[in-house]
């Protein structure tokens, strides 16, 4: 019922040449049967964004920035648009990453009106959530990624909610070569189902995709993706290598 969603952050990396390259070879390594039992999507760095658009031309991978700005336009240095993202051919924007949360100081509040911003433009958004390795470790796993929802989603309708995905990451495993288990992943993905339900509807719930994310890798994908509640996959530095994402999206089907 939920299409599997893989999805590949690239964060701050690639060149003008090797982001057109790693689209083109992605574009190349997908069996086009594929895409009729999983979404793929690249999310590479702003400034490369019409360059992937381009080599990505004519394939059905979906195309994705890793930030948004809420503003329509105007005095905002540094700040992307929705309109601006959609003229380059995105159709998602991801919303609440980690990096931005911790190391750009991104609040919740903030998020929520980027997530606002992108529906009402006509974008797709993935919400990033999760909570720190002390937060884990102080029990307060279910609190923090509830709090996220909560907020990141709040006046979002449910008839919004069929362009949200949520993503899951530790952010303990991003980056880090440690992957939460199939089972630890499982327990939060339920978990966030479940409270789809208390503030949307069992409907919403069983439509929304939730991707896991962190330090996900051609080895574990399958495994992750084996869980009920696991619908797809955020991959960061697997993302940047044709075979291990190719082999990642094979996994997941
Ligand atoms: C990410 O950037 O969202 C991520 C999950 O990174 P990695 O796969 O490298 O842990």
């Amino acid at each position: 019922m939920r299409k599997p969603f893989i999805a590949g952050n690239w964060k701050m990396n690639t060149s003008s040449d090797s982001a057109k390259a790693l689209a083109s070879g992605l574009a190349g390594a997908i069996d086009s049967k594929l895409y009729d039992s999983v979404e793929v999507g690249v999310f590479p760095p702003m400034v490369y964004l019409q360059t992937v658009a381009n080599a990505l031309a004519g394939s059905k991978i979906s195309l994705g920035s890793q930030n948004v700005y809420f503003e329509g336009n105007g005095a905002f240095t540094g700040e992307t648009s929705c309109e601006m993202l959609k003229d380059v051919c995105c159709s998602y924007a991801l919303i609440g990453h980690s990096e931005r949360r911790h190391v750009l100081g991104e609040t919740n509040e903030l998020i929520n009106k980027k997530v606002h911003a992108a529906i009402a433009a006509g974008l797709k958004v993935i919400l990033a959530v999760g909570e720190l390795l002390e937060e884990r470790e102080a029990e307060k796993t279910d609190a923090v990624v509830k709090e996220q929802i909560e907020k990141g989603l709040a006046g979002i309708t449910a008839e919004q909610m069929a362009d949200v995905v949520i993503a899951y990451e530790p952010v303990w495993a991003i980056g880090t070569g440690k992957t939460a288990t199939a089972g630890q992943a499982q327990e939060v993905h339920a978990m966030i189902r479940a409270l789809l339900v208390e503030i949307y509807s069992q409907e919403v719930a069983d439509a929304t995709r939730i991707q896991y994310g962190g330090s996900a890798k051609p080895g574990n994908a399958a495994e992750l993706m084996a869980n009920p509640d696991v619908d797809g996959l955020l991959v960061g530095g697997a993302s940047l290598k044709v075979e291990d994402f190719a082999a990642m999206i094979e996994a997941s089907v």
